[in-house]
């Protein structure tokens, strides 16, 4: 698949859009980032997902350098993890820490419950990192978002049901806060 082109976000604060997650933003951009300009140098391996996205890029040179140099090193015995994801894990860390020093002032606070998003995946990660104060915070937003969509979703339910096929962009929405972002990798089981 390809990925997004990176555009230039180097605050939470410039991530923060009604009804996105802005952790998901970030690492999406910082994937983009990370997948254009990687070299053979940083990388050690590379999971299914990184590979197939290095191999629709469009600077073959680059590219063709990084895979020569795994084809040389790798070893089945001895399997190794993805540099990006590596890279992604961290920066998640560090953003999500950077989002609950922004959450510890009144306003951004009261902007998330009343009309922010932070997907499902990236929420567990905030309740686990953020101190015991923020946790009604974070608890009303995810009610909030979640009662959202379930209205929205029955609206398009229900009028597809009567032949009306609208509103498909409540679905990529629902997936967005269930899962993240459209190739975001948050799960426990898309870690290589
Ligand atoms: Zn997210
Ligand atoms: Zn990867």
């Amino acid at each position: 698949m390809r990925l997004s082109k990176p555009v230039d976000i180097q605050e939470i604060s410039q991530a923060l859009q009604k009804d996105a997650c802005p952790i998901c933003m970030l690492l999406k951009n910082l994937q983009a980032t990370a997948s254009r300009n990687v070299t053979s140098a940083e990388v050690v391996g590379l999971c299914n997902f990184h590979a197939w996205a290095l191999a629709a890029a469009v600077d073959l040179a680059r590219v063709a350098e990084v895979f020569l140099k795994l084809l040389d090193s790798a070893d089945p015995a001895h399997p190794v993890t993805c540099s990006i994801c590596a890279r992604i894990r961290e920066e998640e860390e560090q953003r999500l820490k950077e989002l609950v020093d922004k959450m510890l002032g009144n306003n951004l606070r009261n902007w998330l419950v009343e009309q922010g998003s932070i997907c499902l995946p990236h929420s567990e990660k905030l309740l686990r990192v953020a101190p015991v104060k923020l946790r009604p915070s974070i608890e009303k937003l995810i009610a909030r978002r979640r009662a959202d969509l379930s209205k929205e979703l029955e609206e398009v339910r229900d009028q597809a049901r009567l032949g009306e096929h609208r509103g498909g962009g409540v679905l990529g929405h629902a997936a967005e806060f269930l899962v993240s972002q459209r190739g975001v990798r948050t799960r426990e089981e898309d870690k290589c």
